[in-house]
């Protein structure tokens, strides 16, 4: 399957910033937007993405808020296939399924609506966000997607913070695919 060679994950690496303490204090955020602003950097990114996925034979993208669909949209029309949106609460006007998943601090939550894959029973579908970190926020995404009966055939992440350990997670539910690890 493909992947990309050190010297590309560096050139990507590289296009992203990282912003010290922020939301709060101890985190370091990794800013896609320096990715996103950046032609090549993008446009190199989506073409290995749509190498990669054009042979999966998949029906729909579904990204997670918000970053995730930046990614999932742009990957979607390049493969000429459907996307859908994974949203927090009460953002989605039509009926919705939801999907609880704990923080360290209490709960959150995910939706999706209930139609989302067009009713195609078994529908082979992508996850994909820009990041996972402890992984609850994909795993939520991931029974959700379950709950429709429909087949999440692999995740993707751009970027694993692989010390949260969130990647061993998601590995026991579906397939994952990181393009970089930091
Ligand atoms: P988690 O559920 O802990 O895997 O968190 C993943 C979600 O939080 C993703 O949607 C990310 O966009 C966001 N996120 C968590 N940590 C970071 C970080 N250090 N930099 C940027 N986004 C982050």
């Amino acid at each position: 399957m493909l992947h990309l060679n050190e010297e590309e994950k560096k050139y990507l690496l590289d296009s992203i910033r990282s912003i010290k303490d922020f939301p709060k204090p101890g985190i370091v955020f990794k800013d896609i937007t320096t990715l996103l602003n950046n032609a090549k950097a993008f446009g190199f990114l989506m073409n290995h993405l749509e190498q990669r996925y054009k042979s999966f034979d998949l029906d729909f993208i579904v990204g997670i808020e918000s970053r995730g669909f930046i990614f999932g949209a742009a990957l979607a029309t390049r493969l000429k296939i459907g996307f859908v949106p994974i949203r927090k609460p009460k953002k989605l006007p039509y009926i919705t399924i939801s999907q609880k998943y704990s923080l360290e601090y209490g709960v959150d939550e995910v939706q999706m609506h209930v139609d989302a894959f067009a009713n195609k029973s078994g529908a082979k579908v992508l996850l994909i966000d820009d990041l996972i970190a402890t992984g609850g926020t994909a795993k939520a995404s991931i029974e959700l997607i379950k709950q429709t009966n429909a087949n999440c055939v692999e995740a993707c992440f751009l970027i694993n913070l692989k010390d949260l350990g969130g990647d061993k997670e998601i590995s026991k539910l579906t397939n994952i695919y990181n393009v970089l690890e930091i």
